[in-house]
């Protein structure tokens, strides 16, 4: 197959839906997929099977778990919904997480006319800012000042909450289980108060929970006594991460190699546009075979075909010097990848992949020059 081109591997996706729902069991609480990290709906049968269903983060994803995994619960979180969408969304969600007292007043309104008449109603939540994350990444953490996600305590007064179900706070990134344990008394000791009203509560995503070393003992613990002090509640994780951690590699080729006082590789796979994260978070993808700057014989600067002086995935050391056409297979990529790529400088987008539990290698998706014109547009109407 020509590179570069994602593989879902979809073994190590169900080693992750297994952890998962073997979680789900034991505490007693509901998992759901978090599209935006993960999105191959190709593979929503198989989630479907272990998880109890998605959630999203604002109406197209909520739209493609209801049109690919319509036998499980559909949520939706976004910061501002506009009427249209949160109708729209109406329609397909069962639990629907507001950001602010102002949207919880007109959609309360909103939704009771919308399902007056249907037997459809799906329940309302509210995003809170419990003050606490241990998030040093400043834009992964929703506790930062000034930020947008989540109301604070101080901001919900008498009757705020009146139409709404169920609390949500989401202020973890790729974190243990003693995280959501420091984190919960602080959630308890500001929201207490209002969870004997509520039916449910979503601890967001942010678990770390399939990566190796992770305490999951402490987390069903944390679980079931959060559970045992309020037995109204229903509990709701929705980690994106953990379900498709490692369970996808970018498989990219050597276009060319040269050395003006640095060895450099250029790829067909770009940072920028393909693994943003890697310049976004930052951090360093993982290469079969490859090793630390100087750990190996040959050490490479390995960056992308773009204009970008910054597209760069990093030093990487080979046992055998890098020639044009040679594979480099990129780890952990099937989480914020295929999700986040574009189409900067004009790069093509790499094709999509995945190989079955039998070893079949099966192709979802392969994009072209249309895929980047398409979205760039000639005047066709008066707006
Ligand atoms: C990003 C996000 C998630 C998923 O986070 P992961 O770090 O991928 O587990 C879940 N819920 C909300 C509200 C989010 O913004």
């Amino acid at each position: 197959m020509r590179t570069p081109y994602y593989l879902i591997d979809e073994a190590a996706l169900e080693r992750n839906l297994k952890i998962l729902a073997s979680v789900r069991k034991r505490a007693g609480v509901k998992i759901l997929l978090a599209q935006k990290a993960f999105s191959a709906f190709d593979t929503y049968p198989l989630v479907s099977k272990y998880l109890d269903g998605t959630t999203a983060s604002g109406l197209y994803e909520a739209r493609l778990a209801h049109e690919e995994m319509p036998t499980r619960e559909n949520h939706v979180f976004n910061p501002a919904f506009t009427d249209e969408e949160f109708a729209e969304v109406t329609k397909w969600c069962d639990h629907i997480v507001l950001n602010s007292v102002s949207q919880t007043r007109r959609f309360t309104r909103l939704l009771n006319r919308l399902t007056a008449q249907s037997l459809n109603r799906p329940s309302l939540g509210l995003r809170v800012n419990p003050g606490y994350s241990e998030v040093s990444t400043e834009i992964y953490n929703p506790c930062v000042k000034g930020s947008r996600l989540g109301v604070p305590r101080a901001f919900i007064q008498e009757g705020d909450l009146d139409g709404v179900e169920g609390l949500h706070f989401h202020t973890m990134c790729e974190q243990g289980a003693d995280v959501l344990a420091r984190t919960l008394p602080h959630f308890e000791e500001k929201f207490g108060e209002f969870l004997p009203q509520m039916k449910w509560v979503n601890f967001g995503g942010g678990h770390h929970i399939t990566k190796k070393g992770y305490d999951i003992a402490l987390l069903v613990k944390t679980l079931k006594d959060f559970r045992k002090r309020h037995p109204n509640l229903e509990v709701y994780l929705e980690p994106g991460e953990a379900i498709a951690l490692n369970a996808g590699t970018l498989v990219a080729s050597v276009r060319e190699v040269f050395d003006y006082g640095t060895p450099i590789a250029i790829l067909d796979a770009s940072a920028e546009c393909h693994m943003p994260d890697v310049i976004e978070m930052p951090y360093r993808p993982p290469i079969k075979g490859a090793g630390l700057p100087g750990e190996k014989r040959y050490t490479y600067r390995l960056g992308g075909p773009t204009c970008l002086a910054g597209d760069v995935i990093g030093d990487y050391s080979f046992a055998r010097r890098l020639k044009p056409g040679d594979e480099v297979v990129f780890g952990d990529m099937a989480i914020y990848t295929m999700v986040k790529n574009n189409t900067f400088n004009g790069m093509p987008l790499p094709s999509i992949a995945i190989k079955r539990k039998s070893g079949r290698i099966g192709l979802l998706r392969a994009f072209g020059y249309e895929d980047f014109k398409r979205r760039l547009g000639r005047y066709d109407v008066d707006f």
